[in-house]
């Protein structure tokens, strides 16, 4: 049997039981990064966010198919209609190849969010690669009449399909405040109307991505392709769609709009949207000299950092707030976090020994404890009220392991599940070991290892130490022995 789960709906604006299409299966999808740069702070929110959805969902019995799409082609500069794309600026101003800067930054996406123990969804499509399916759904839209075709491009009419449907239902505007919102640019005159968007952009000649289409050479709009990759990978309704708050409009307002108008229904069950991360009070911004790559986070290479702050405390932090509050990063509250993350790290190794003692009477704390931590978790991922009852097990664990409580074999194997369960498997939290702690076990092994062969060597057993030598040898460590009787080891390349 799968527990309840209480979800947060954008759509709804109401807390509701979740209940999926297919029995026991889940299909999730989160808009990924556009890939133009490094990962920052802002990635690291929803990254984390959605990795404990997927992990929770999986844990509590479900199948899960997670989509987290690459951005590579049509987002322009401000999420506008116009202006360069935000790759080939990229690329032009780095003399790359488009295609170079999607690879080096998607691998480099990729790396923060292993350092943050984020899973990789289960399809990871990237938009460049789907422009079949995005030009298909243009012409569906075209066809039923919600768009049209101007100058080599095509837009949404916002006013057309406002008429039968709701344009803002999902951010809670209606038209005339989205005409408010709307700037009437110079050089739109393509649009009927500033609040239309672009499905299909005809490539001006200096725009280097393009492909053929019944229209133009161009490329998609932005909003496109999140339609076309959902209904691809997860069909014609799904259940869940994630991404930052700062995505709901226009990226997601669009994105149901197409889907309505192509399909017949918003095709999403449950929309989530994670709220944004802050720094020091202040909204990130490459002007305000606050954005902070998760690289220097990690190092510490940034102005504002008195220290550095290792992925685990970041993940840490990012769930000590609920996801739809948002988080202040300040150096106060990220050495608190890291604080709160090694008392949580020295139960979940404690308690891996915890002593048991036959026959004690049952803690009821324990049993209160595990149904205090899922309940939270069940409650739409209210990950602060977990963490702060996962503090009484970490409580428990340190009584026992001193001796002035005693658990019996049951609630020992409760808290080992814990641990085992929801800090590590749920909530993603390890043990991390630095580069530098390896170096040094690796280290200390190798002079013991060392050691025994010189003892070998002394009582004259050729054995022992050759085979020493020649296992080491097969797992690519080449030793020599030195002319003062010394030994040098040196990893073989
Ligand atoms: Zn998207």
């Amino acid at each position: 049997m799968i527990p309840n789960f209480y979800i947060y709906n954008t759509l709804s604006r109401t807390k509701e039981l979740f209940k999926p299409i297919h029995p026991g299966m889940v299909g999730m999808y989160v808009c990924g990064p556009t890939v133009y740069g490094d990962a920052h702070l802002g990635h690291a929110r929803p990254g984390v966010t959605y990795d404990v959805l997927f992990r929770l969902l999986k844990h509590i019995g479900y199948k899960v198919r997670y989509v987290r799409n690459i951005t590579d082609v049509g987002h322009l500069e401000n999420d506008a209609d116009e202006g360069e794309d935000k790759i080939a600026k990229k690329a032009r101003l780095e003399s790359l190849e488009p295609m170079e800067v999607v690879q080096t930054y998607t691998l480099r996406y990729h790396e923060a969010m292993k350092k943050l123990n984020v899973l990789p969804p289960s399809i990871e499509p990237h938009a460049s690669g789907h422009i079949i399916e995005q030009i298909a759904l243009v012409q569906k839209i075209l066809d039923a009449g919600f768009a049209y075709i101007s100058n080599g491009s095509v837009y949404f009419d916002v006013q057309k399909y406002n008429e039968k449907h709701h344009y803002g239902v999902l951010s809670g505007r209606n038209l005339e405040d989205t005409k408010e919102g709307t700037r009437n640019l110079d050089g739109q005159d393509d649009k009927h109307s500033p609040m239309d968007f672009a499905l299909w952009k005809k490539a001006s000649p200096e725009h280097i991505m393009h492909w053929p289409s019944p229209w133009s050479e161009g490329f998609p709009g932005w909003h496109l392709e999140c339609s076309a990759m959902g209904e691809k990978y997860l069909g014609e309704e799904f259940d869940i769609h994630g991404g930052g708050m700062d995505l709901m409009f226009p990226h997601h307002e669009c994105e149901l709009a197409q889907n309505v108008a192509s399909r017949g229904t918003g095709g999403v069950h449950y929309w989530m949207h994670n709220n944004m991360i802050t720094i020091n009070g202040q909204k990130m911004g490459k002007s305000l000299g606050n954005f902070i790559t998760l690289d220097e986070l990690f190092s510490g290479s940034h102005p504002l950092l008195e220290q550095a702050y290792s992925p685990m405390t970041v993940r840490f932090f990012i769930l000590q707030a609920h996801y739809r509050s948002t988080l202040d990063f300040s150096n106060e509250a990220l050495q608190a976090a890291e604080k709160g993350l090694r008392r949580m790290m020295q139960a979940a190794k404690d308690v891996k020994g915890i002593p048991v003692t036959a026959g004690a009477p049952a803690a009821p704390q324990v049993k209160a404890v595990k149904e205090q931590v899922y309940d939270a978790l069940l409650d739409d991922l209210n990950t602060p009220n977990a963490l702060s009852a996962l503090f009484e097990a970490v409580k428990m664990v340190n009584s026992a392991k001193d001796g002035s409580v005693k658990l019996n074999e049951e609630d020992a194997s409760v808290l080992k599940s814990l641990f085992a369960d929801i800090v590590g498997g749920v909530l993603g939290l390890v043990e991390e070991q630095s580069d530098s702690a390896s170096a040094k076990v690796i280290e200390g092994l190798m002079d013991m290892v060392i050691d025994f062969r010189r003892t070998a060597k002394a009582e004259k057993n050729w054995a022992v130490s050759d085979k020493i030598r020649d296992e080491l040898k097969a797992i690519g460590i080449q030793i020599k022995d030195t002319k003062d009787g010394g030994c040098e080891w040196t990893l073989a390349d």
